[in-house]
């Protein structure tokens, strides 16, 4: 108990020239906060065992300013992405374009002609900044955007089939990022699942014998992030558009990733586009914005008129609607597809996959050298080849030929560094492979190498082993 009694105050600590230069920039609050866990956690080791060794206010206080500063740090913050993986759902998908970013600044601050129609004065609405960019990009009648593309399958389910049946092939059953399940959607939406074929084999007459009169819609889903290879057989997408057609029901075609453009020319595999479903007569297609569309998160949904509108009108829009830092975001996005030329160079997620590799090792090279001879002769630092991926859920067998800086740990063990990276200032995300620490010159951008350099120098001169 005497121990217990030695622990400086928290009036006392607060005293301490750390904290009170810390308080220059943090609140007083963190900080008597932060003092206060601190103490408490002395107290907590005392009790337990009483063995531990006495802590001195300079100690006290170093952890109680580690503790105010990490409470003080944003807990939404950039990392760098060297996992080599495109889409990444954990860090946030696809980065936006540099003209999205300036279409977020410029509206975040002030007021925008969000729901005003400018030339007349009188109510507009929030869906007219991105209908006619969608309609002329997708060559679609009708289109709308809301929150995520689950939110538009919700949406769309919901407004054609609550109550009724949606007719899905078995093939097309599939879980998607972990918590995104086509039956639980369906489910949800309020409609009732009615599985046709088998796993690896669906055909025509499968779907022909399924949809009667308690059908609300037929559901084709692009199985993303998986591929049946060998004895498989899936219904073409025209036999079951036109199939829907003859039976008078609603088609709905869930593409996926939004890819916009074609990027076989890349060496990537065919990807379902948004523009092409519709063209081959699908009444109703949804995709994400956040994936290879490279936008901010939304789910776009486009097709006919008559079905865009009834979604439209369905009050569950109001609930997974787009706010207007997204509605900017979208709409800057699109538009840079309007000039294909360019396309490559300025979406972000296009130019990670376009990028030839002979440049991607361009840019390990050069953190290596900028790494400094000693600290990259110590971490036992390369340049090696690697595979990249497209990530989120799309294309799960392209392999992407890329560049790694590879590193050893020189103290600890790999994992330890690993840590490191992802604790420091700046977090950097790596992959673990065979004991090395890789980090994939794919993701990162150009402009963020010195940020990469920098974190690298200080987790390697920082990292203090497994003690
Ligand atoms: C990614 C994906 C979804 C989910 O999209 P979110 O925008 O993350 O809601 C749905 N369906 C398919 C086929 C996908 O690939």
């Amino acid at each position: 108990m005497s121990r217990l009694r030695s622990i400086p105050s928290v009036e006392s600590l607060l005293q301490h020239p750390d904290l009170v230069r810390l308080a220059e920039r943090a609140p007083r609050p963190v900080i008597v906060g932060a003092v206060r866990e601190a103490l408490a956690g002395v107290r907590a080791a005392l009790r337990k065992g009483g063995t531990a060794p006495p802590v001195g206010a300079d100690e006290l206080a170093a952890r109680a300013r580690s503790l105010a500063e990490a409470s003080l740090r944003p807990s939404l913050r950039p990392v760098l992405n060297a996992t080599g993986i495109i889409l990444h759902t954990n860090l946030g998908r696809a980065p936006l374009p540099e003209a999205a970013v300036e279409a977020v600044l410029a509206v975040a601050r002030g007021y925008t002609n969000l729901e005003l129609d400018l030339a007349t004065g009188s109510r507009g609405s929030r869906g007219a900044h991105l209908e006619p960019l969608l309609r002329e990009i997708l060559g679609a009648p009708a289109a709308i955007a809301v929150n995520n593309n689950a939110a538009a399958m919700l949406l769309a389910l919901n407004t054609l089939a609550a109550g009724r049946e949606a007719v899905v092939s078995r093939g097309e059953l599939v879980e998607i990022g972990g918590s995104f399940r086509i039956p639980e959607i369906l489910e949800r939406a309020g409609a009732t699942l009615r599985e046709v074929g088998t796993t690896n084999k669906t055909h025509l007459r499968d779907y022909e014998r399924a949809i009667g009169p308690r059908t609300g819609v037929v559901l084709r889903v692009h199985p993303s992030n998986f591929a049946i290879v060998g004895f498989a057989e899936r219904v073409s997408r025209e036999d079951l558009a036109a199939l829907a057609r003859k039976k008078r029901v609603p088609l709905l075609e869930d593409v996926g990733s939004g890819a916009l453009v074609d990027l076989r020319p890349y060496g990537l595999p065919e990807e379902p586009l948004l523009r092409e479903a519709l063209a081959e007569g699908v009444p109703l297609a949804c995709a994400s914005g956040d994936k290879l569309l490279g936008g901010p998160q939304a789910g776009i949904l486009a097709g006919t008129r008559r079905l865009v509108d009834a979604c439209r009108s369905n009050p569950m829009a109001r609930a997974l609607r787009l706010d207007k830092l997204s509605i900017a975001a979208l709409e800057a996005t699109l538009r840079l597809y309007r000039d294909p030329e360019s396309l490559g160079s300025a979406v972000p997620t296009l130019r990670m996959v376009a990028e030839p590799a002979a440049s991607v090792r361009a840019r390990a090279r050069r953190v290596l050298v900028a790494l400094g001879a000693d600290r990259a002769g110590r971490a036992r630092a390369e340049v090696v080849p690697c595979t990249a991926e497209v990530g989120g859920g799309a294309m799960p067998l392209a392999r992407i030929p890329s560049y790694a800086v590879a590193l050893t740990a020189p103290r600890g063990t790999i994992g330890e560094l690993a840590r490191a990276l992802r604790m420091g200032a700046e977090p950097v995300l790596g992959r673990i492979e065979s004991g090395r620490l890789l980090l994939d010159l794919r993701t990162v951008d150009r402009r963020e190498v010195p940020r990469l350099v920098a974190a690298l120098h200080h987790a390697l001169d920082g990292e203090r082993g497994s003690g």
